[in-house]
């Protein structure tokens, strides 16, 4: 169902999502306070940006009825290397230079010029072309596409360069997200199309992976994608989350997840224990483990001295059995045990309780299921509204331990 909107556009991208799914908080920085650092593009960024210009130029002449030779292609890209590069794109990984990458570059373009030469398929009929697809209730999706071309019988290819490390399955590229959405926006565009094809090349391999998506599987991405665009909307929290990709996150330097972390970096590892961060958080590891043991040990115990205490009680026909300042009542006697939640009768049971009409009479409300539907679960708007009347916003500080992530 389409919903009436009356209200501006709210203009989303796949980049958008995609940060959103990755790091709530990096979203925030980027696109909500827009927070601006003094920090380069990683140079795998910068690769990619480069490359991306030497093919769309290639393309460009190809428009133009010339075809450029590969030397042409990689002074081309020599010359942009050297005057985009400055000493702020950023290398993050260890045992690289910029001329690992400005060769790793190179190797791209010869390995895909070797492979499309004379570069005459299809007609192209756009390069970085941008496109903007209405995705119904107010949402609006843009992109651009590395290179738009049409091909006899109304077939259109969407193709797409990937100058990264990975290379999907089959599979993997069948579900690709950002292709799907691209895929809707062509048909969009292109009603007619008998075809819409989805060339992912993925430069280093010399592969390219062909997709296509099925009408129903573009019906069910654009409603996924609208769920997504509602979930960012009523996001209120933005909790960091960290993974390998903070590495090249823009925002480490003022991400309250690296705060610490970057103090550490800067003393010595000797003086890590006298930090007061660091013993603070190692005293509360200390205890909650000594609280697990002792807690463990003294379960132990329990199960013992209460075992030992019903023996002594049946022995005599006790019903209370008298402390110094307390006194145990010792009670043998039978209990239900119904299907708990992970028991295969469990369904059955329920369904009994509906049938026999005492469901509302057992049922208790899950409040944490509650707060999931209202946070998470696909609500009307005025539903939401009526729950969230009823609740109120508690200050919280939650503290979890887990193991130390590996030095970044
Ligand atoms: S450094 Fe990591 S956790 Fe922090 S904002 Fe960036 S991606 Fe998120």
């Amino acid at each position: 169902m389409t919903l009436r909107h009356n209200g501006p556009m709210a203009r989303y991208s796949y980049s958008r999502l995609e940060t959103y799914a990755s790091c709530p908080l990096k979203y925030k920085f980027q696109y909500l306070d827009r927070v601006k650092v003094d920090v380069g593009p990683s140079v795998e960024a910068f690769l990619g940006s480069r490359v991306h210009d030497a093919l769309e130029w290639l393309y460009g002449q190809v428009q133009l009825g010339l075809v450029p030779t590969l030397d042409e292609v990689l002074a081309r890209y020599g010359e942009a290397w050297d005057a985009e590069w400055t000493d702020r794109v950023r290398i993050v990984r260890q045992g690289v230079t910029a001329d690992t990458y400005r060769r790793l570059g190179e190797k791209c373009l010869r390995l895909y010029f070797r492979r499309h030469a004379p570069f005459a398929e299809g007609l192209v009929l756009g390069l970085e072309e941008p496109f903007s697809l209405d995705l119904g209730e107010g949402i609006e999706l843009t992109g651009y596409i590395d290179r738009l071309t049409k091909h006899d019988g109304d077939v259109y290819e969407v193709h797409d360069y990937k100058t990264s490390g990975n290379l999907p399955t089959p599979e993997e590229a069948a579900r690709d997200v950002q292709a799907g959405l691209y895929a809707l926006a062509v048909r969009a565009r292109f009603p007619h199309a008998r075809e819409v094809r989805l060339v992912w090349h993925y430069l280093r391999f010399d592969e390219r992976l062909v997709t296509s998506r099925s009408e129903v599987e573009l019906a069910e991405l654009r409603a996924d994608t609208v769920r997504r665009v509602r979930e960012v909307e009523r996001a209120t929290e933005f909790p960091p989350q960290e993974s390998a990709l903070c590495a090249w996150c823009e925002y480490f330097g003022i991400c309250p997840a690296k705060g610490h972390r970057l103090v550490l970096a800067e003393l010595p590892p000797s003086r890590h224990r006298g930090e007061p961060g660091v013993a603070l958080v190692d005293r509360l590891a200390a205890l909650k483990r000594e609280l697990r043991e002792t807690s463990a040990r003294l379960e132990g115990e329990i199960a013992v001295v209460e075992e030992a205490l019903v023996a002594y009680a049946r022995e005599h026909g006790f019903a209370v059995v008298v402390g110094t300042e307390v006194e145990a009542t010792v009670v043998d006697d039978e209990v239900l045990a119904l299907p708990g939640s992970g028991d295969p009768e469990r369904v059955e049971l329920e369904d009994r309780l509906r049938r026999l009409g005492l469901w509302e009479a057992c049922a208790t409300v899950s409040l944490d299921k509650v707060k999931k539907l209202v946070r998470d679960g696909d609500l009307p708007e005025a539903a939401r509204a009526e729950i969230l009347a009823l609740a109120r916003v508690e200050p919280r500080v939650t503290i979890r331990l887990r193991r130390r992530r590996p030095a970044e």
